[in-house]
This record gives structure tokens, sequence and C-alpha cells, in this order.
């Protein structure tokens, strides 16, 4: 199960929250572009102010850096260097807007306009861009700026208004977006949560309790899986069925909890003796395993079984009861995937390729 870090999850989801937010703050920019453009034309039939013609241009670059803006961040799902992109986006959207600003105060409209747009941007930047402090900041200081410069400029307010002003927008706008990220990181530490809780769930179910290598569950899947893959890439897959000899006796003579170990060590063994990534060795049933190779004709999979043998013999676990060995052996059936055939055709296949193994003397491997 793919299964990223928490600091890789936490910026995947800033950079896919941000560029959301981009394309929104793009929209509305846009929208309300165009509304205030609507109103100070119709406001124009009674002004006749001459700067109209030049703001309405300046409306227009402005819509335009939006429209592509907004192009580009649907069009890059996943983007390089987002953090740098981000903040380019931010700078430039706070000074247009700033400049928007001072476009409308050059029509003479009262400073309440100005104040009005400026706080909706704000509410805009914060919702948009919370997932990336710079993002907010680059963006909000330049209309802050000339908010707090018209409200100087005002006579209406003094001076310690203005700065009272632009202290409680900084506090709220800090401490809006720290409880907007602070909920964004739980929620991805929560969902981080699940997904380690779901990995290491489905990893129980796949193991084997006493052996803690894979179960049958695990092999029932994948054999399955392996089939389609020789199928679909016209590849040869190979399966050992293995089945410790004399086990029965090993227990009687030595007690299960011996018999226990040794089941371990068989199991560890027979993993140790698969060399390829892909190979994989499960506990099919009491005594019995149960190896897939993936991409292994008939000839490869007689090699990994001779290693097997050649490996328990060698690790030489006593079994002073056996009559073939002194030491704990194996029987091994071999067979290989034919077109069209079903996994449980292809494991008795095995099995009987295991009985011929049995009753030629065990400790051996068939394969026909
Ligand atoms: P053969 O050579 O024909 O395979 O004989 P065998 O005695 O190995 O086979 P049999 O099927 O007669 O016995 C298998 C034994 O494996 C019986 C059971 O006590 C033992 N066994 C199965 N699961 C476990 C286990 O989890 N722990 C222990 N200690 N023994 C187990
Ligand atoms: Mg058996
Ligand atoms: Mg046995």
């Amino acid at each position: 199960m793919d299964f990223s870090s928490f600091d890789t999850r936490l910026e995947n989801t800033v950079y896919k929250n941000l560029r959301i937010g981009f394309i929104w703050a793009s929209k509305i920019s846009l929208i309300t572009l165009l509304l205030i453009t609507i109103v100070i034309w119709v406001d124009f039939i009674h002004t006749k102010n001459s700067n109209l013609l030049l703001t309405t241009i300046n409306f227009a670059i402005q819509g335009l850096l939006f429209a592509s803006s907004w192009l580009f961040f649907v069009h890059n799902k996943t983007l390089q260097h987002y953090k740098i992109i981000a903040a380019i986006y931010a700078l430039l959207f706070g000074i247009t807007w700033g400049g928007t600003i001072i476009n409308l105060n050059n029509l003479g409209h009262a400073y309440v306009i100005v104040e009005i747009i400026g706080n909706l941007l704000f509410l805009v930047i914060l919702l948009s861009f919370y997932t990336y402090r710079i993002a907010v900041y680059l963006a909000i200081l330049p209309i802050l700026i000339f908010t707090t410069w018209y409200s100087i400029e005002d006579p209406r307010f003094n001076l310690l208004f203005s700065f009272t002003k632009l202290a409680i927008t900084l506090i709220i706008i800090e401490s809006g977006r720290q409880l907007l990220f602070k909920w964004f990181t739980t929620r991805i530490t929560q969902e981080h949560d699940n997904k380690r809780l779901l990995s290491e769930l489905a990893q129980l179910s796949f193991t084997d309790q006493l052996t803690q290598i894979n179960n049958r569950r695990f092999f029932d899947f994948a054999i399955d899986k392996q089939i389609i893959n020789a199928k679909h890439h016209n590849t040869p897959l190979s399966i050992i069925l293995i089945d410790i000899d004399y086990f029965k006796l090993f227990n009687d003579t030595n007690g299960h909890v011996k018999g226990d170990i040794c089941l371990k060590s068989v199991a560890v063994t027979i993993k140790n003796s698969l060399l390829r990534s892909n190979d994989t060795v499960s506990r099919y049933g009491g005594e019995e395993f149960v190896v897939l190779l993936p991409n292994t004709d008939i000839h490869g999979a007689c090699r990994v079984a001779k290693r097997i043998q050649q490996n328990l013999a060698i690790l030489a676990i006593n079994h002073s009861a056996s009559d073939i060995s002194h030491s704990v052996t194996v029987s091994q059936g071999i067979a290989t995937w034919q077109t069209n055939q079903r996994p449980n055709q292809l494991i008795n296949n095995a099995d009987s390729h295991l009985y011929n193994a049995k009753e030629l003397g065990r400790n051996q491997y068939c394969s026909a």
C-alpha cells in the first residue's frame, strides 16, 4: 500500500489547497472587477469623470492577468516550485488590487468604498491562501498599505484611528489564518492516522501470526493478481508447494513448542532462499508453505526449490525421528501456469507433484 510520510502528505495537500484557492481568487477577482466596471460606468452618466477610460484600461489589463492565472492553475495539476509561483502570484494579486484601490480613489469615490473592497479582498485572500503564510502577507500588504494610506489622508480620521485599524486588521488576519491552518493540519493528521491504521490493518490481515510471513489470504489475492499479470505480459509464472517431512513425528518427539520454533525457522529459510523482490512465500496450511514466482519458468522454479533444500540442509534442525535424514527436510511440488488455467488448477497440479515427491521418498522436488 502506498503510504507517504506526514510531511509529504502535508506538502501535497498545501499545494492542492493553494491551487484551488488561486483558481477561486482569480474567478472572484474577475467577477468583482466586472461588477466594479459596470457600476463606475453607470455612475459616469452623472459624474462625467474623464479618468474613466484610463481606469477601464487598467481594469482590463488586471482582468487579463486574472483570466490567464485562472487558466494556468486549472491546467497545472502537479506544479514544480509551487512556493515561488505562489509567492509571485500572491504579490501580483496584492499589487494589482492595490492599484485598483488607487484608481477608485482617483475617480473620487468615498474612502468607505475603498475600505469595503479592501476588507472583502482580505476575506478572499485569507480563505484562498491560508495554507501558505508568505502568500497571505504578500497579497495583503500592498492592499493594506494603500487602504491605510487613504485612511491617513481622509480628514475625518486621525492618525491614531488609522493605526488602530491597521493593528486590528493585522491581528484578525493572523489569528484567522492560524485558526484555519490549525483546522487544516488537524484534518490532515486525522487522514494520515486513518491511512496508517488501514495500512497496518491490511498488513496484519495478510500476515501469519506464528511465522510472521504472508498467510493463505495473501496468497489467494497474490495468485489471482499474478495470473492476470502473466496473461497480460505473456510471462511465465510458477509455484512451489512445500511440505515438511514427518512433521507429526517431529512434534511427537520434541513437543509442540519446538514444533512451532521449527516452523518459524523453516519459514525464514524459505524466505531467505528467494532472491527476487517479487517472489513471495506464504504459509499455506499447518506445515505447508507455498512459493509464488512471477516471471519464472519451470527451470527457474527448480533452481529455487534446490536452493531451499540446500539452505535447509545447512540449517540442519535436528529431527532424530525422521528415517530419511537426521535433520528437518521438505518435499516440494512445482507447477508452471498454463494459459487459461485457473488458480486452483495450478495449485492442484503442484499438489500432485508434491504427492509424487512424498511417494518417491521425500526430501526432494518434483515438477513432472
Ligand atoms: P508427511 O511427511 O507425509 O508430510 O508427514 P507429516 O507428519 O509431516 O504430515 P501430517 O499431515 O501427518 O502432519 C502434519 C503435522 O503438522 C500435524 C500437526 O500436528 C503439525 N502442525 C500443523 N500446524 C502446526 C503448528 O502450527 N504448530 C505445530 N507445532 N505443529 C503443527
Ligand atoms: Mg502436510
Ligand atoms: Mg508434512
